[in-house]
């Protein structure tokens, strides 16, 4: 594995999410679906956490959604994030109905300039061979 291309904690996949990370790697967003409360969810797991059904898959996210939330961090929460501040925490809404806990990036760290509710697309940010991580930007659209 190269080294992270900055010293971060990283998420570990895990056999059930292996899947997601793989799809990552080919910069595409996938979700898993329950075919018994059509429901999306994330994160990945076999088992619906609504209806806790075993009938579930994956499925290709359109990687389009709104902004739910979001938070400048200007103070790092560990010690690893110290030359990343200040950055934008952010809740995306997906077209598939997922929430999903995220950064938002290409935009200006001006509260003013952004927006609830703005419409954002993914991006992926290679951060080492094993690791992309999904992101968003501004889709102005
Ligand atoms: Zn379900």
């Amino acid at each position: 594995m190269t080294q992270p291309r900055y010293p971060l904690p990283l998420p570990t996949p895990q056999p059930e999410t292996d899947f997601y990370w793989e799809k990552a790697r080919a910069h595409e967003l996938w979700l898993m679906r329950c075919d018994d409360c059509q429901r999306t969810y994330f994160y990945p797991r076999s088992i619906c956490p609504h209806c806790f059904s075993r009938h579930t898959r994956w499925v290709q996210s359109s990687g389009r959604g709104t902004l739910y939330a979001f938070a400048i961090a200007y103070r790092p929460p560990t010690a690893a994030f110290q030359e990343r501040v200040p950055y934008l925490m952010a809740v995306v809404e997906l077209e598939d109905g997922v929430r999903l806990p995220t950064n938002l990036v290409e935009v200006e760290l001006d509260p003013a300039k952004i927006r609830i509710g703005m419409p954002v697309e993914v991006v992926f940010d290679d951060v080492t061979d094993a690791i992309t991580l999904p992101k968003f930007r501004p889709s102005g659209g």
